[in-house]
């Protein structure tokens, strides 16, 4: 065990605001991103979620460029770059800010795209279901070539030189 206990962050993305699901996180710190505050449109039931979140210690952080252009260009590698809002970039890139010695980053996010980055620098995610958080997806390597699986995370295939992919292998319940 580690005997140094680090604060966790959760970082929150347009999918875990607007699911509107009442999000208790053991009085972990919440943050998003400015982005996500002006997807927003105020009235509506997605700004009343983003409000109570606020009420509940929501705070809201701009990430570093140095950060954002590291997710710009790992998820040109991954191939999720595409599918990348502003918005997402700005989440992920918040949480390579935020983790340190000190603070554990975990994104909250229901989009396979960050979760897919997210893995691929590291970075800790859980996603939002019915009941709550309780689903996390376990990644493997596959060959874009033979097909062959690789539990390491590593680039290239050893057996047949073509690209490796990162997908999910099963979905485990939190404990
Ligand atoms: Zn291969």
């Amino acid at each position: 065990m580690n005997s140094k206990k680090k604060s966790k962050i959760f970082i929150l993305d347009t999918s875990a605001i607007l699911s509107g699901k009442p999000i208790n996180l053991d009085d972990a710190k919440m943050v998003t991103t400015p982005s996500i505050s002006k997807e927003l449109k105020p009235g509506g039931r997605d700004y009343q979620s983003f409000n109570i979140l606020i009420e509940r210690g929501l705070s809201i952080y701009t990430p570093s460029k140095e950060s954002i252009d590291k997710v710009k260009n790992i998820s040109i590698e991954t191939g999720d770059s595409y599918r990348l809002s502003k918005a997402d970039i700005e989440i992920i890139a918040l949480a390579l800010d935020i983790k340190n010695d000190e603070n554990e980053a975990i994104i909250l996010t229901d989009d396979y795209s960050i979760q897919n980055v997210a893995h691929v620098l590291n970075l800790k995610f859980e996603t939002i279901s019915q009941s709550g958080i309780t689903k996390r997806f376990k990644w493997i390597g596959r060959c874009r070539g033979c097909g062959k699986k690789f539990k390491e995370n590593i680039k290239i295939c050893p057996i047949c030189g073509a690209e490796i992919r990162t997908v999910i292998s099963s979905k485990k319940d939190i404990e």
